[in-house]
């Protein structure tokens, strides 16, 4: 009997780890973006590791390109410039295609990486927030600028900031389709669906960027969204506050 028992336990626990095995396999074999060592695709949903897949993406503009011209993204390449610390040579200026959100100034040129994870950001993040609380998309996205050569806070000494090779952008505020502004500095407090509405994204870019700074980390962050593809290798720590 107890014998019996035991096998029993056995084919139950086989039948177990069949079944979880088949589970993970046709869940990741739907989702190979969950897997950390398959190809990025900008043409597939954000998965686990798709931040640090765009954050390695440092460096490399001709596949950060290929991925760009690949998911149909409408850019121009900007050529390198400024030297030293504050030499930048994978920047892009995002063209606007059809439906896209409008960056505001649209002269802006951030690294492939960063304009990577915009547009994704963009399709997966902003605007199924914006339907979802306002019921209507976002047009045109305000920002405080990507290159600008200089070290952390504008201080005279220390680590430069991502600015220097233009591998960041300050996002300021969200003109919806009807005209009305959403800004983080008058809208990030309180309980309404404007503060909703930029939580939200804010959260949702902590999946596409290296470092994301809001309201919450402190007051020089008070009104933008610092978002950043800083390269820290594979295990390296990502910044979400
Ligand atoms: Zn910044």
């Amino acid at each position: 009997m107890r014998r019996l028992h035991l096998v029993l336990r056995r084919v139950f626990l086989l039948i177990a780890c069949l079944a979880l095995a088949l589970l993970a396999y046709a869940w990741l074999g739907h989702r190979p973006q969950d897997l950390p060592w398959t190809d990025l695709d900008l043409e597939r949903p954000i998965g686990l590791f798709t931040g640090r897949k765009l954050a390695a993406l440092t460096g490399d503009a001709a596949r950060c390109r290929a991925l760009l011209d690949r998911a149909g993204v409408a850019y121009a390449p900007v050529a390198p410039g400024g030297t030293g610390q504050c030499r930048h040579a994978d920047a892009v200026r995002l063209r606007l295609g059809a439906d896209a959100i409008a960056l505001s100034p649209a002269s802006v040129a951030p690294s492939c990486p960063v304009a990577a994870a915009l547009k994704l950001w963009e399709w997966h993040v902003v605007q199924p927030a914006a339907q979802h609380v306002f019921g209507q998309p976002v047009r045109t996205v305000a920002h405080f600028g990507s290159y600008s050569c200089r070290r952390l806070y504008g201080r005279s000494e220390g680590a430069f900031s991502e600015h220097a090779t233009a591998d960041a952008i300050d996002i300021a505020a969200f003109v919806l389709k009807d005209g009305r502004r959403v800004s983080v500095v008058n809208d990030w407090a309180g309980q309404g669906r404007d503060a909703a509405f930029l939580h939200a994204v804010r959260d949702g870019a902590c999946g596409l960027f290296s470092t994301v700074l809001s309201p919450d980390y402190n007051a020089a962050h008070r009104d933008h969204f610092h978002l950043d593809q800083a390269e820290r290798g594979a295990l390296g720590g990502r910044v979400c506050r």
